[in-house]
């Protein structure tokens, strides 16, 4: 099994070619790699939902392969939609300058994340204002119970620097 990302996959059938296809490995060190890297960038709360919502994918909590997501149902908010979109593109760069890589316990292998994080871009670049969907930051906020980080004031892990999910620290765990 595989997990894939894409984008606004339901109503976009010809842009399959694009999607992001990784090994179960690859995502974790795929999302490993954001975590560090956004754990460092983050400043606003849109932004720093960004980060906990890619912390949650977690694939030894949820399930090896059934972490893959669409870029649409990120927690996008049309109030801050350019400086959440910049902001990703940066967690991106951040990522391919190796930001916070010195706290992993193991070597990435740059080749794979590299690819992975050029086609992630080019999905990202793609998404518009127009294709947010308003429910999704609605749903996924509406889904956070008063234990989860969203609302405790959005605590990191001490090791990795990272925004941690209500399944704790997606580098530590996954
Ligand atoms: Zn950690």
């Amino acid at each position: 099994m595989t997990n894939m990302i894409c984008f606004n996959y339901k109503s976009d059938k010809d842009a399959l070619k694009d999607d992001l296809n990784m090994s179960n490995g690859g995502t974790s060190v795929f999302i490993n790699v954001l975590c560090l890297s956004g754990g460092r960038l983050a400043e606003t709360e849109s932004q720093k939902h960004f980060m906990v919502f890619l912390a949650e994918k977690n694939q030894n909590v949820c399930g090896i392969g059934t972490v893959g997501f669409d870029i649409v149902d990120m927690p996008w908010d049309k109030n801050s939609f350019d400086e959440d979109k910049a902001f990703m593109l940066r967690v991106i760069e951040g990522a391919r300058q190796k930001l916070g890589w010195e706290t992993l316990g193991y070597e990435p292998n740059e080749e794979f994340v590299a690819e992975y994080l050029d086609t992630f871009q080019k999905l990202i670049e793609r998404m518009t204002a127009e294709d947010i969907i308003e429910e999704s930051l609605t749903e996924w906020s509406s889904e956070a119970d008063e234990n989860d980080p969203t609302r405790c004031g959005f605590p990191k892990c001490k090791i990795h620097d990272a925004y941690i999910s209500i399944h704790g620290c997606q580098v530590c765990i996954d």
